[in-house]
């Protein structure tokens, strides 16, 4: 196994120098970051189009489009978000004045997933960035083309004590997690960062787990149901539905379930055309494992629209699947594939009592036109962050903080949450010495009696 002692040593003699603390420094780095991300855009479309079949439309949408609206979002508010924060003191504390100084921890460890190849790595390296941290930046096996890529871009245009890429797949994680580091950031599922949470536990290293799970969609009756197929097919088969918030399962209300699963059809074939396989735009599965692992679930239920599937090209077409029950294997665990199965309630607690009977999820999209049933479900669920009438939307504002919560993740990041997690807050209370309130001393007479 390969010892990554060597390359931390230098992050962390790096960062001693303080040049990372520099804000002008980390504007140039994200500035810098943002340049490459343009000029090889070509390129990182092509991996992904190697990589995973993403249309070009896609990869813009979802990876590098998002990554340019961060690194805009963060380049304009970086300025402010440094700053000592001055905050009030307390009565007690009269005479002093009280700040929160943001400051980065040291060498961050990045280890992320192969869904959003460059997405998941690049937005969690511009907090790293902006906060003044060092980066170690671990990228998935199962995406070698854009992992190889930007490993490339990284280490053309940064020098490895500030910025590294280490490439690599299990082996290449646990030599880096045998290293102290001063925070990891992790995104991939809940096993590994279970295991993630245990490794870092040894040197009390800060993590961040971005996780998944099953994310339930709620339809209820009064909900708007061409518009909710739309918005459903969109994210859901996006990426073949290797996305972390896609709507795992439908939970459709019974009395308007047929009459959805009939818009729903019509909306996959306007979405993804008839024959999404033959066309060869559609996201492929990533790897023989994942092809395989999701087949078996087509024949969960009855098929209600696609079921095709082609070994060869590692394509599923959208699939809707209803008569599914809570048994059946693809209710176990997070999909993560282009497969939807449906399942129906008619009371609302129940179904209510049926999600929370599980871990809690990372999204929940609910559809209905009614502000009393939205609440309902939005007082009695606790998850991640979601939708109320609309699907996966709600990760690309940097003013909504995203992550999980129990099995779901720990910490969220986007905006000023990526800031944040990858600083620590130190608060600092700045006495005065022109006098001495005299009552917190034990020698002062009456001090704990209220005058
Ligand atoms: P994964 O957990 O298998 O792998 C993620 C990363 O961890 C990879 O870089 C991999 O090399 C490394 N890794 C894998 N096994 C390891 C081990 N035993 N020790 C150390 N490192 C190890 O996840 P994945 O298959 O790449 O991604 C899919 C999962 O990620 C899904 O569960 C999905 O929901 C989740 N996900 C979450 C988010 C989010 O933002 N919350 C985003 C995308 C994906």
């Amino acid at each position: 196994m390969k010892n990554y002692a060597d390359l931390i040593q230098k992050q962390r003699s790096f960062f001693s120098k303080g040049k990372t603390k520099d804000v002008s420094f980390r504007m140039e780095a994200l500035g810098r970051l943002r340049t490459i991300i343009k000029e090889q855009e070509q390129d990182l479309m092509d991996s992904l189009k190697a990589d995973l079949n993403k249309s070009e439309f896609d990869a813009y949408l979802t990876e590098i489009g998002i990554v340019l609206e961060e690194i805009r979002f963060t380049m304009k508010n970086l300025n402010k978000w440094a700053k000592p924060r001055k905050v009030k003191s307390t009565l007690a504390q009269v005479g002093s004045k009280s700040y929160i100084y943001p400051e980065p921890y040291g060498v961050a460890l990045i280890i992320a997933p192969w869904n959003y190849p460059f997405q998941l790595a690049i937005a969690p390296l511009i907090g790293a960035i902006a906060a003044g941290n060092c980066a170690i930046l671990k990228p998935s096996e199962l995406t070698p083309r854009t992992s190889a890529l930007l490993s490339k871009l990284i280490s053309e245009h940064f020098p490895e004590e500030f910025i590294a890429v280490v490439e690599g797949g299990v082996e290449t994680s646990t030599a880096l997690l045998n290293e102290k580091v001063d925070y990891i950031f992790f995104t991939g599922s809940v096993p590994v960062g279970k295991m993630i949470m245990e490794v870092a536990s040894k040197n009390l290293t800060p993590v961040t787990l971005e996780l998944g799970g099953k994310s339930p969609c709620i339809v209820h009756e009064d909900a708007n149901l061409k518009l909710t197929a739309k918005r459903i097919a969109w994210g859901k088969f996006m990426n073949a539905g290797q996305t972390c918030v896609a709507p795992d399962y439908i939970y459709a209300h019974s009395s308007i379930k047929e009459e959805f699963l009939k818009e729903l059809k019509q909306a996959i074939q306007e979405l993804y055309s008839g024959d999404p396989i033959a066309a060869g735009n559609f996201t492929k599965i990533v790897s023989d494992k994942h092809f395989k692992r999701l087949t078996k679930f087509l024949s969960n239920g009855t098929a209600v629209h696609g079921g095709r599937h082609d070994v060869s090209t590692l394509t599923i077409e959208p699939t809707v699947l209803k008569n599914i029950t809570w048994e059946d294997e693809v209710m176990e665990d997070e999909i993560f594939g282009p497969i939807l199965p449906v399942l129906e309630y008619e009371d609302l607690s129940k179904m209510i009592s049926e999600v929370n009977a599980r871990p809690k999820p990372l999204a929940l999209y609910i559809f209905s036109e009614s502000n009393a049933i939205q609440n309902e479900i939005l007082n009695h669920i606790s998850f991640g962050g979601g939708c109320i009438n609309d699907t996966v939307f709600h990760l690309s504002s940097p003013y909504l903080p995203f992550g999980g919560v129990g099995e779901s993740g720990i910490g969220a990041y986007h905006g000023k949450g990526s800031f944040d997690v990858f600083s620590h807050e130190k608060s600092i209370l700045k006495q005065t010495t022109k006098f001495d309130l005299p009552f917190r001393y034990p020698t002062t007479k009456n001090a704990l009696k209220k005058v």
